[in-house]
């Protein structure tokens, strides 16, 4: 007999899998449907990080327990991969980034499979391919048509010494990321779309989801709802959450860039009397009207401010009713999203503008607009984008009037494509790469009913706030115009928590604690990493790799291994009773801890369970099913391999899950105590389905009894169910 040897199993089994399609969700299922979605990668040129791994096992699990049950399963994956820095990789070294995200999708492809995960591959989508931004250009081209999508001058980050627009996240302190030099504002024509349109379902309908309070919570502020009332004092209109305080309001304050008296005053409206009009940076210009009245007695910073310029503080006043001198109105502090980048690597927006036609649609037969080629990937010196360089790409014919015209060189930012990715994986391969068009479209939608919307949906907790926001509003925009099924993308979220280096520090490339999975792979095996994840402690918390810990999960596999040998030949051994309430006890754990994502907990079940039937002789075949049934979820590969020596044909993974009967999870056999006048005088065993009679005679039988009796019949004999025996002489 040989030994465990992760390398001798899990390829041939990866290949093995890929090959006959297991994990692939059927179109048109008679089935139950179950959608899981990882956040797709951003295929980085690090390579695969272990926090990544966390969260594909997790749902992993989750995808081959749901398979077992019976569901149609999809469990999908693809690429998230415009973006900065493969943009600033290629600006570093005049590569190609179509090239870069080409090597860098290969490696995390390659690194993936060696895990093992139950994705469908048959569905794999890359936001770069002009297949999948021809409908992200399509979707853009809707939210033109209903109005959604507009032109506005807006400040953007700029650095002065680079001469380019910068992402907030590349702007560090108020500074430029690259060079360090202090970002400065400029106005600049932008693309917006609408978003604040939808920001009161968005909101609300946090009512019918199951999100984390938390995340919730952070959707909500980002929202921003606030009700309350709009006054007019005189001519101007302040916006308040607390008109009843109008007898205390003794100044204005409008949004400025400095505190200063206007040399103005207005009629407060309840008091009749005039007071000043200030300019403060406190108030928010785009929040409510940029005017607000200031309330010292009832506000902390109306105060500071009040003491500060000696503005009258009124203490005592009389509440009022609201209703008495404004309107009530509903605002949100949520802005409308800005969506253009004067950079090169993002979806082109397709509009063409034409002196006389204006803007005018990219016709959705010419969609894609494709990315042309360029010599430097740099932004212009004017700070647009690099593809305004390339004359023979710009100047195009106006699709209205047929008259000159210069194509938009704006692209879009890197959460487009990520805020509908969750349909493209339902789209059949065929509608896939067929022309944008709403006919393809709605070939699509007996799919998009079938699976949606998304189950459950598990990412980081970095990705609560934007993402999630963008791709639900995406999602309600299409529900609108009746082209998806259901207004919420998403049922259920999850979040799982950081993998931190082994001293607790962030990982990163620039300290050099990064963990290659490669190397864990290649020492320990993939279902040792697996199980190593699941095990290092609870899922939504952070928590430090280390090396070291990677001996148990192995251990306990060898275990496992090794346990084969005990297996009873056919049925040859019946399982014990107390072997069957133990195996009912953890098919009970494993099955509601996979649900409640406790896998640490999950996992140290099965090694109990591994502990106790490591100690008996010989273990029957149910016994040793059963556990390799359970763990196969956390450790597929060494499974498939023990099945298949049992003599098993199909894969484990297409078997039923196990389940428990709620009976046989406490011990048959009880040990009730023996009274004898009120005294415990001994014990006895019996089982749970004796009966009373039966117990009883038991008792008697007992020696220490019979010591106590001394040959006398006793004047009564009491069975308490469960509990003692009373006897009375
Ligand atoms: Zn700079
Ligand atoms: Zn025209």
């Amino acid at each position: 007999m040989h030994g465990y040897d992760p390398k001798e199993i899990e390829e041939k089994w990866q290949d093995h899998w890929q090959k006959s399609g297991i994990y692939e969700a059927k179109d048109f299922s008679d089935l139950p449907k179950y959608y899981l979605l990882i956040e797709f990668p951003y295929p980085s040129g690090d390579g695969l990080h272990v926090g990544h791994i966390r969260s594909y096992t997790a749902m992993d699990i989750i995808s081959r327990k749901r398979r077992m049950e019976g569901f149609n399963v999809l469990y999908p994956i693809g690429w998230d991969a415009f973006g900065l820095p493969t943009e600033n990789y290629a600006l570093k070294t005049g590569k190609d980034p179509k090239v870069v995200t080409k090597e860098n999708t290969d490696t995390f492809r390659r690194q993936i499979r060696s895990l093992g995960l139950s994705f469908d591959w048959s569905r794999e989508i890359n936001t770069t391919d002009p297949k999948y931004y021809k409908w992200t250009q399509w979707i853009f081209l809707k939210f033109l048509e209903k109005g959604l999508a507009y032109k506005a001058k807006i400040p953007i980050n700029w650095c002065p010494k680079c001469k380019i627009g910068l992402a907030n996240e590349e702007v560090v302190d108020g500074n430029c990321e690259r060079c360090g030099a202090p970002v400065e504002q400029k106005e600049k024509e932008q693309w917006m779309l609408a978003i604040t349109k939808y920001a009161e379902r968005l909101d609300k309908d946090l009512d019918e989801v199951d999100y984390p309070d938390r995340v919730k919570i952070q959707q909500r502020n980002w929202i921003g709802r606030s009700e309350g009332v709009l006054i007019k004092f005189d001519d101007i209109e302040i916006f308040t959450t607390r008109p009843d305080t109008i007898l205390g309001a003794t100044f204005i304050v409008v949004a400025g860039k400095e505190d200063k008296f206007t040399g103005r005053f207005v009629t407060n409206p309840a008091t009749k009397e005039k007071i000043p009009v200030w300019e403060a940076e406190y108030v928010m210009s785009d929040y409510g009207t940029g005017a607000i009245m200031g309330v010292p007695a009832d506000d902390e910073r109306d105060m500071e401010f009040a003491k500060k310029y000696k503005l009258p503080i009124v203490e005592d006043y009389q509440k009022a009713g609201f209703e008495d001198f404004g309107k009530k109105v509903t605002k949100y502090r949520l802005r409308d999203w800005v969506f253009s980048r004067q950079r090169y690597w993002g979806e082109p927006i397709p509009v063409i503008h034409c002196s006389k036609c204006g803007v005018a649609p990219v016709p959705e037969k010419d969609l894609p607009v494709e990315l042309p080629k360029v010599e430097k990937y740099q932004p212009r010196e004017d700070g647009e984008s690099p593809l305004a360089n390339i004359d023979e790409w710009v100047n195009v014919t106006c699709p209205k009037c047929g008259g000159k015209a210069k194509r938009e060189t704006d692209v879009m930012p890197n959460w487009a494509g990520s805020s509908w990715y969750f349909l493209a994986y339902l789209f059949n391969k065929e509608g896939f790469a067929s022309s944008a068009s709403i006919e393809n479209w709605k070939l699509q939608i007996e799919n998009f009913r079938h699976f949606m919307p998304v189950d459950w949906y598990n990412g980081g907790m970095e990705h609560t706030v934007l993402h999630l926001l963008y791709s639900r509003f995406w999602n309600k925009f299409l529900y609108d115009l009746k082209l998806v099924p259901t207004s919420e993308p998403y049922k259920k979220r999850t979040s799982h928590g950081l993998i931190l280096a082994e001293n607790g520090e962030k990982m990163s490339k620039s300290k050099g604690n990064v963990v290659n999975p490669d190397t864990i792979v290649k020492q320990f095996g993939a279902d040792t990493l697996r199980l190593y994840e699941m095990f290092m402690g609870p899922f939504e918390q952070a928590i430090a790799w280390s090396e070291d810990a990677l001996v148990g999960p192995r251990r306990f596999l060898e275990r496992v291994w090794r346990l084969k040998t005990k297996v009873a030949k056919g049925q040859t051994l019946d399982t014990d009773s107390q072997g069957l309430t133990l195996m009912h006890q953890t098919i009970k754990k494993v099955s509601d801890d996979i649900e409640s994502m406790k896998f640490n907990t999950a996992v140290s079940s099965l090694m109990i369970y591994v502990n106790t039937l490591d100690k008996k002789n010989k273990i029957s075949q149910e016994e040793f099913k059963t556990l390799i049934l359970l763990l196969a979820p956390f450790a597929p590969h060494i499974t498939e391999e023990l099945w298949l020596l049992l003599g098993r044909k199909d894969s484990i993974h297409i078997q039923n899950w196990p389940t428990y009967d709620s009976k046989k999870l406490i011990k048959d056999e009880i040990i009730l105590a023996v009274q004898i006048n009120g005294k415990v005088k001994a014990n006895v065993l019996v089982s749970r389905d004796q009966s009373e009679e039966e117990i009883k005679t038991m008792a008697l039988a007992l020696p220490e009894v019979n010591k106590w009796l001394k040959g006398k019949k006793p004047e009564r004999v009491i069975v308490v169910p469960r509990k003692i025996i009373s006897i009375v002489t």
